[in-house]
């Protein structure tokens, strides 16, 4: 016959730090008692009624002087824990931390005014507990159907008893799904219990009986007895070695052992010593070869469980070790670290990044490493993935050090003296390494992804950033290189796209990618500038014609006019023979009179187009600086000379004129 246990059986997290909490305090001199039973299972509570740890059910049963209270890993209400520091008690709080965290959910439903609906059993020692932090004002349902009787409320939260089944509490969910508009619901039910099912019902599907081992009081332990026998395998519940029937075993050849949450491991081995008796009782006359295999199978099998139950080494603070997810809430993770151990890593230790939750990073079932922070007085064993991470991290980050290799990274803020940036842990980039000069304003990098060296690594620096990185470096080779294929590859008459780099009174550097060029003042536009700021600024993308290359000197002169109509092409298309179109008078000469019509553009108006009368001298009929209304009457496009006639514009606006009045006068006759 061969046994095979569950993957997951026996103590929790939680009955395992109330056993070390209660253990912990047999050898103090105060007498201690617990607060109901310590565990749900009476050889463990026989264990430390003989240590001198007795059960009582009521505070005031302790009457005798310099004496504590172990509450144990159901939690209790918090009347009772005022009521045990009135009467001056000492006390342990051993509440399992996943139940405290029920507490909390429910004092915080209980703040903000909600109904509260627990699913569980209203006898329950955790249940009454929980009801305690809602200042007794849960309403406390057993099944859907009760769900079914409550009444409507405006707003309601709904949680469970940590030790019950999943699909019974959505069922329950389902049903209060129409009780309230505002509905809040706490999946409250604890992956140890979640996962003793799981692997009972796996283990189910692999042997001929199991056995359900865990006191008959067992909340958890009669779950799982539920859960086998709905798999069809044949399941008995006991609880210990003396309770197994020679008689179940008759013809079986794999039995499937599983244990409730509060059923101590020497138990279990008891149930296998036990069934190995039976076994060679059953076998003395039978010297198969198959037998023999199948003790050999449970021999095995004691021995890993003897060694996982004794000779297990309990990791210490530093070591590092592999562990199975078994939980994952927003601000912790507990996780299976073996040997039936299970540790607590909170949110701040599970990521070199800030998170808001731990569900981003992990799932249920997932491996990961762990480095053990501390054992806390109660047992619970503190781990920190983040420190695992950042070794591994440091370790990669030291060989690109040692071997000088490029990284990148991204700036994720500015300090005082330079910026960090995250490489994967984070790093500081002093001020003089960001770039190959001065850097005015040190925020234009925050969020940029970089190229970096690291210039320093120290791993064991507590103070100041472990490493430190520099792009400086890398930014001149990089100039360096595009540089090079600036050279090679400009040519003069090339149009090229640069950047504004500096402005200065007599032009503006421009950034052509690799190499500065001038573009001087006189050629930025056609038109005068009086100051390379009128028209450009730092930073400004534009095209440029690249007019002059001295490569001795590594001098480029560029020009921007060459790229833009001249006012007399942009003149030549807008204006055309017969438009009339205003102008400024400029300047006069004795044949006549200069008008300007667009900025850079004069036309002329000879003295015979001046007006319908001989002129003798221009100024006669007209002032520099008037503005006067002219009509084109001629375009030379190749000699860029506009002919003008400002007698024609009058003659044209009289003419108008009388036509407008005749117009008038036809309108007036229609009576
Ligand atoms: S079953 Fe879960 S909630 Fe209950 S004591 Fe164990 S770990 Fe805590």
């Amino acid at each position: 016959m061969q046994a095979k246990i569950a993957k997951h059986a026996g103590f929790c997290a939680g009955v395992r730090r109330a056993v070390k909490i209660a253990e912990g305090t047999v050898n103090e001199w105060e007498r201690w008692y617990s607060l109901g039973p310590l565990v749900h299972n009476h050889a463990v509570i026989n264990y430390f009624t003989e240590k001198g740890i007795s059960s009582i059910e009521r505070l005031d049963e302790i009457t005798a002087e310099d004496c504590g209270v172990i509450i144990r890993a159901h939690g209790t209400t918090p009347d009772i824990v005022h009521q045990a520091e009135v009467q001056g008690l000492k006390i342990k709080d051993a509440t399992c931390h996943l139940v405290k965290r029920v507490h909390e959910i429910v004092a915080s439903l209980r703040g903000e005014a909600y109904e509260i609906v627990v699913f569980g059993d209203a006898n329950h020692p955790e249940v009454q507990g929980i009801v305690g932090w809602s200042d007794n004002t849960a309403i406390v349902v057993a099944s859907p159907a009760e769900a079914c009787e409550i009444k409507p409320v405006n707003k309601l939260g709904i949680i469970s008893q940590t030790t019950k089944d999943e699909k019974d509490f959505f069922e329950v969910v389902n049903a209060l799904l129409h009780k309230s508009k505002e509905i809040r619901v706490f999946n409250t039910i604890c992956s140890a219990t979640k996962l003793r099912q799981q692997a009972a019902r796996e283990l189910c599907r692999e042997v001929d009986l199991m056995l359900v081992v865990g006191d008959q009081m067992s909340s958890n332990t009669a779950t799982l007895k539920r859960e086998c026998a709905t798999t069809g395998v044949p399941s008995y519940q006991i609880q210990d070695a003396s309770e197994l029937e020679s008689e179940w075993f008759k013809g079986i050849s794999t039995v499937g052992i599983t244990a409730g949450a509060s059923t101590p491991d020497w138990i279990i081995k008891e149930v296998l010593d036990r069934m190995t008796e039976y076994e060679e009782n059953q076998d003395t006359n039978q010297e198969n070869e198959d037998t023999n295999q199948e003790n050999q199978g449970n021999e095995e099998l004691f021995a890993k469980m003897e060694a996982e139950m004794a000779e297990y080494k309990t990791p210490s603070r530093g070591d590092v070790i592999k562990g199975t997810v078994i939980q994952v809430l927003d601000d912790e993770v507990m996780v299976d670290v073996g040997g039936k151990s299970e540790g607590i890593i909170p949110l701040r230790e599970m990521s070199l990044q800030d998170v808001d939750s731990a569900k981003e990073l992990v799932n249920v079932g997932d491996e990961i490493e762990v480095l053990v922070l501390k054992w806390d007085d109660d047992g619970t064993i503190l781990l920190s993935k983040k420190k695992v991470d950042s070794k591994k991290v440091l370790d990669e980050l030291e060989k690109d050090y040692n071997n000088d290799n490029v990284l990148e990274g991204t700036v994720t803020g500015s300090v005082k003296g330079g910026l960090l940036v995250d490489v994967g842990i984070t790093a500081f980039l002093p001020a003089s390494h960001v770039d190959d000069g001065y850097v005015k304003n040190l925020d234009d990098f925050v969020g940029q992804t970089l190229k970096f060296k690291i210039i320093e690594f120290n791993r064991n620096k507590r103070r100041g950033s472990q490493i430190v990185v520099s792009r400086r470096e890398l930014v001149v080779e990089e100039k360096e290189r595009l540089k090079k294929e600036f050279w090679e590859t400009i040519e003069e008459g090339q149009t090229r796209t640069g950047k504004v780099k500096r402005i200065v009174d007599y032009g503006a550097f421009i950034d052509l990618g690799g190499f500065e060029g001038l573009l001087h003042v006189s050629e930025i536009d056609h038109k005068r500038v009086e100051h390379p700021a009128d028209v450009l600024t730092e930073g400004q993308e534009l095209d440029v014609f690249i007019l002059g290359l001295d490569r001795e000197k590594s001098r480029v002169s560029l020009s921007r006019k060459k790229l833009l109509k001249s006012p007399w092409e942009i003149a030549l298309e807008k204006y055309h023979e017969g438009d009339i179109i205003d102008g400024t008078v400029v300047r006069i000469a004795p044949f006549g009179a200069f008008v300007e019509i667009d900025p850079g553009v004069d036309g002329l108006v000879h003295i015979s187009q001046l007006a319908n009368h001989r002129v003798e001298k221009p100024e006669d009929v007209v002032s520099v600086k008037d503005e006067i209304k002219v009509k084109v009457i001629s375009i030379d496009p190749e000699g860029k000379r506009i002919g003008l006639s400002l007698k024609e514009a009058l003659n044209d606006a009289e003419q108008e004129e009388v036509e407008e009045y005749l117009e008038s006068q036809d309108d007036n006759t229609d009576y």
